[in-house]
């Protein structure tokens, strides 16, 4: 590790604006460059910004910047820890990428992380420790560096001690990015290592994430990105099958993100209910329905557009309330009227749909 400040380095540099930046409270709207064009303006929002994500993530922000002139924060993240072509997290950061955020006057730099493996403690450091070196030797950009953490699920259970630890040790703002094949968040003990993440003494952010985005900014979390599609909405672990998802959106009255086919199949039964009616800025008022009748082509980018702008209203109640116990109240009792809306449609006895693990665990702290 050569020149590894590691522990005790002076940290307080590190962390310009914990929460009084631009960066604060923010639901990031997280696409590829691909997508561009249909998250522009919903990424333009109070609250909002944009987390564009690939190889090409750069040219996207330059286009975000010029281009389409986003007002609210602009980040990149290059996402080298997915797919089977994934690095480790021992490699190098490209300090062309590094630096090129700079140049390009992102909101702050993210770092381009390989991944970080099941009891992988050499990755996990040699991330932490560039980053450390990296803002010794450059600086701290206004947004501060934030240390790229794509994590094995177990680090955030039986390996949580050593994370915190070593987070700790290094003192860089991290933000994570969970992996599993369905819902990281999903078990109890998933979200209460996530929150003694985020109790921890540097900056947290979440990444790649979903409805769970919410709960993490109510326990602590300064920013967080909801992926735009499925596939960048938690990080899958590499398998040799391909995935085809249907496109799905958020049902926000239950705070669960579904298949478009499955709301469908409630609404037809039960279309006189209140909650289809959507008021989020892209739906206006029409019946979720509307989402079944547009082009297929369509469909994924028009709910995705939906989920994120509904999102952003829930971010908006929110952020209204003093970061502590009365935004963890909130939570609690969003998740709580969400389960209750669960058995009040019937959805588990009459359409067997599951109460999603991520609302129990989270219902299951005590705020
Ligand atoms: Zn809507």
């Amino acid at each position: 590790m050569g020149s590894d400040p590691g522990p005790g380095t002076a940290t307080s540099t590190r962390w310009p604006g914990r929460r009084t930046g631009p960066l604060t409270d923010g639901l990031f709207v997280q696409a590829s460059t691909k997508d561009l064009p249909d998250v522009a303006e919903l990424s333009g929002r109070e609250g909002s910004g944009l987390v564009l994500t690939g190889p090409d993530a750069l040219d996207g922000a330059l286009a975000a910047l010029e281009h389409y002139k986003i007002a609210r924060p602009v980040l990149v993240d290059r996402r080298r820890y997915a797919t089977d072509k994934r690095v480790r997290g021992t490699e190098p950061f490209c300090q062309r990428w590094l630096r090129k955020q700079r140049q390009l006057g992102t909101a702050a730099v993210l770092t381009d992380s390989g991944y970080i493996g099941q009891g992988d403690l050499a990755a996990l450091t040699a991330v932490l420790g560039q980053t450390a070196r990296y803002i010794d030797r450059e600086g701290t950009p206004a947004g501060g560096v934030w240390a790229v953490l794509p994590l094995h699920r177990r680090w955030l259970r039986e390996d949580r001690s050593l994370l915190i630890a070593q987070i700790k040790a290094y003192g860089v703002p991290v933000a994570l990015v969970l992996e599993h094949e369905a819902d990281p968040l999903g078990t109890r003990v998933a979200v209460e290592g996530l929150v003694e993440v985020l109790d921890g003494p540097v900056p947290t952010a979440l990444l790649s994430t979903d409805v769970s985005a919410l709960g993490a900014l109510a326990y602590g979390a300064v920013w967080t990105a909801v992926g735009m599609r499925s596939s960048l909405r938690h990080l899958y672990p590499v398998t040799p099958f391909k995935r085809h998802g249907s496109p799905s959106a958020l049902l926000d009255p239950v705070l669960t993100i579904t298949s478009i086919a499955k709301i469908l199949r409630v609404y037809a039964d039960a279309s006189d209910e209140l909650i289809w009616r959507c008021p989020c800025p892209v739906c206006e008022g029409r019946e979720l329905a509307w989402l079944g009748t547009i082009p297929p082509g369509m469909v994924a980018a028009e709910a995705g557009r939906h989920t994120l702008a509904a999102l952003l209203e829930r971010r908006e109640e929110l952020a209204w309330l003093s970061p502590g116990e009365r935004r963890r109240i909130w939570w609690h009792f969003r998740c709580s009227d969400a389960l209750w809306l669960y058995d009040a449609l019937g959805l588990v006895d009459r359409y067997q749909w599951q109460k999603p693990g991520f609302l129990k665990s989270w219902l299951a702290l005590h705020p």
